[in-house]
């Protein structure tokens, strides 16, 4: 023994003791031969149910059972026979039922000359590391798994290379796994991405972004990242999920071009228009360039629509949309604007001649007949001119001037293009505008009547009702008659307008005459334009309207003005008469306001005055309005007419008007003009009361 003494020999029974109790471990030490205790820890002795010193004896199978002892035996025996150290696990439940992993390491003490003399049991508690071991373990799988089962791609990189991927990133950009192991992810991203990606790296960033990878051929795709950072196997590392989005871009570049086009011809639409024509006309502000916008309206297309169907017409449009396009460069803008209206916009040197050239060739291109379902059919366009800065300095002027412009080709023979003037502007071309709406609004039934009670002086009782048309304008809203009887009598479209009133007012005549409290008839007053008026079918008009209604004559009245009764007299008289035998009666509308020869007046078969309402407004204290109002009543009864106040507002009016034995009174002290609906509302309370 020349070896000198190690520091444990002069580690005291104590010292060893206490550093024995304290080791988290179990130790023990069997006599070889006996397979007695020699020795126990405390944690080893307490584990089996004894102590540190009542332990010592007993044998190996006492401590630990027959049962187990008879399973370890032969780890003993290969330690006690071959002198080497054995290390084994055992699994044990414990007594809360929990199981527990114990290592087991079993170590021969041997003689100077290689006999056994005894076994070391040390034994460690390794159920924390299996369980870690463990939950590592299922994590792993849960992540293959859901690595497997994603449907969106789904990396993983440590420092940007590569580490794991699953199947569909690997179809997404057509590579296998090996492929792609610890390659770096930046070489996957496309240039002008790279930035981004790094900048979201290096940050560590956990962020969701879009941007485009590369599949091996080069080709970008379009992705959505979603990146979180992990810890996997005690490392960091990245998570970057891979949403594919080309489908999503294809929907939303189909959602785009279907707000932005026009289903049937596949040209711009109005809204896309709009926006182009705000950046182009700001671009050519700041570079003082000048634009040209047409405005193209096909001639007579509704008749096409109508008498050849809407696919025929469908067809047009979309072969008119062609040929425009065809007329015009790349750096022209072109749009469907509604129905059969186009637009074009031409960026244009500062010449006129440029935009007309274009135009004459539309016209042209779009008047040349087309086959259609074995027809040659043909439309002329007719195109108003605006240019910019010239006529607008804002889109809704430029439009609208180049609208004005286009309904001044259409007056003026159509298949014609018209450049805006300012002499164009508003009253002519309003006028313009009305007239061809109120060529549609009959058949789109914009009109309504309604209807103002005229109520007898002396008790109130109504006995007559005027009816008044309004227009229901589909974007200027409701208009009075001022507003487009003028228009209407001058375009002549007023003896269709007025046959309608005349029909309307007599269909509803017989609601109105079941609502007259005392029986009496409820006659219902048309107002007359001149032209109605002496059109030369206009009694056999009324005749075969108040047939075909089943209405008596007495229950239609014709309101005329003097204007309209001193203007032919010979003619009128005669009229007047043939109405007189239908029973019609006739009244002298806004009288006093204009130079009927009051002979006259005596020889016409006329029923009633109207005296007008710039009169009655004036009473009772303006005194030539009086005179006036009196003189009438009195020369109304002198004739044996019945005389009717209008625009009676006040109960002063009323109250005067009755003094001079006025017969009937109509004004908004009795009611404004009411909807068939409130009429008869307004006709019930009064029946009632
Ligand atoms: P009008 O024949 O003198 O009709 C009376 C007008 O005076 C109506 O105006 C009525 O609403 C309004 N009025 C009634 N009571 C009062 C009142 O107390 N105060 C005031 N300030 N006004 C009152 P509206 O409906 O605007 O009609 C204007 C004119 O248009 C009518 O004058 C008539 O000449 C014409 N008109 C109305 N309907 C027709 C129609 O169906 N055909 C034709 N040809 N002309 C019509
Ligand atoms: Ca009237
Ligand atoms: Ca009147």
């Amino acid at each position: 023994m020349s070896d000198p003494p190690l520091p444990a020999d002069e580690f005291s029974a104590d010292q060893f003791r206490l550093l024995a109790d304290n080791v988290p471990a179990l130790i023990a030490c069997y006599d070889a031969t006996t397979r007695r205790c020699l020795f126990a820890n405390k944690q080893y002795a307490r584990t089996f149910g004894c102590d540190e010193r009542s332990i010592v004896g007993r044998t190996f199978a006492e401590v630990i059972g027959e049962a187990a002892a008879r399973e370890i035996a032969p780890q003993v025996d290969h330690v006690l026979d071959q002198r080497e150290a054995v290390m084994y696990e055992r699994q044990v439940v414990a007594p809360d039922g929990s199981p527990h992993w114990l290592e087991v390491n079993l170590l021969p003490h041997l003689s100077a000359d290689g006999t056994p003399q005894s076994c070391f049991v040390l034994i460690s508690d390794i159920t924390k590391h299996r369980l870690a071991e463990r939950a590592v373990r299922e994590s792993e799988e849960r992540l293959a798994k859901f690595m497997q089962a994603s449907a969106e791609g789904i990396v993983f990189h440590k420092d940007g290379l590569v580490t794991d991927a699953n199947q569909p990133i690997l179809d997404l950009i057509g590579s296998t796994l090996p492929e792609i192991l610890g390659r770096h992810v930046l070489s996957f991203i496309a240039p002008e991405h790279v930035a981004r990606v790094l900048a979201v790296m290096s940050a560590g960033q956990e962020t969701t972004y879009e941007l485009a990878i590369l599949h091996k051929d080069g080709s970008p795709i379009p992705v959505e990242f979603i990146v979180r950072t992990m810890l996997r196997n005690g490392e960091r590392i990245r998570m970057t999920i891979v949403r594919d989005m080309r489908d999503r871009h294809a929907a939303q570049a189909r959602i785009h071009h279907l707000a932005h086009h026009d289903l049937l011809t596949g040209l711009p639409n109005r809204g896309a228009f709009m926006e182009r024509l705000d950046q182009l006309m700001a671009a050519a502000r700041d570079n003082e360039g000048h634009l040209a916008l047409l405005f193209v309206d096909l001639d007579h297309f509704k008749r096409v629509n109508d008498s050849l169907g809407h696919l025929v017409g469908d067809t047009l449009l979309k072969t008119v949309a062609a040929r425009i396009t065809e007329c015009l460069r790349a750096s022209d803008l072109v749009a469907r604007f509604g129905g059969d209206e186009f637009m074009v916009l031409l960026p244009i040197a500062q010449q006129r001649e440029d935009a007309e050239e274009v135009a004459h060739k539309l016209l042209r291109a779009i008047a040349a007949p087309l086959e259609v379902e074995g027809q040659s059919i043909s439309v002329s366009p007719s195109i108003g001119i605006a240019f910019f800065p010239d006529h607008g300095d804002d889109p809704a002027t430029l439009i609208k001037h180049a609208d004005t412009a286009m309904y001044v080709a259409k007056s003026r023979g159509r298949a014609n293009c018209q450049f805006f003037e300012s002499s164009m502007a508003s009253v002519a071309y309003e006028a313009l505008l009305l007239e061809v709406q109120l060529g549609h609004a009959l058949e789109r039934g914009e009109f309504e009547l309604l209807y103002q009670p005229i109520v007898r002086a002396s008790d109130g009782i109504c006995v007559g009702l005027e009816a008044l048309i309004r227009w229901h304008h589909p974007e200027r809203g409701l208009l009075g008659p001022d507003d487009f009887v003028p228009v209407a009598e001058q375009r002549r479209l007023m003896q269709r307008i007025g046959r309608w009133t005349m029909r309307q007012a007599l269909r509803s005549a017989r609601t109105w005459q079941a609502l007259r409290p005392d029986g009496g008839a409820l006659p219902v007053a048309v107002n007359l334009s001149s032209l109605e008026f002496h059109a030369s079918d206009f009694v056999d008009s009324v005749a075969d309207l108040l047939l075909s209604e089943g209405v008596p004559g007495h229950w239609l009245e014709l309101e005329l003005t003097e204007h309209v009764l001193m203007d032919d007299i010979a003619a009128v008289k005669d009229t007047l008469r043939q109405l007189r035998r239908l029973g019609v009666r006739v009244a002298i509308d806004d009288f006093g306001t204009g130079q009927s020869s009051l002979s006259h007046l005596r020889e016409l078969a006329v029923d009633k005055i109207k005296i007008d309402r710039s009169f009655v407004t004036g009473l009772p204290t303006d005194a030539g309005a009086l005179a006036i109002a009196r003189a009438v009543v009195q020369l109304a009864h002198g004739l044996k007419l019945e005389v009717t106040a209008e625009g009676v507002e006040t109960e002063a009016q009323r109250h005067t008007l009755c003094a001079m034995h006025c017969d009937e009174l109509q004004g908004y002290l009795i009611s404004r003009p009411l909807s068939a609906v409130a009429l008869a509302a307004w006709l019930g309370e009064r029946a009632q009361a």
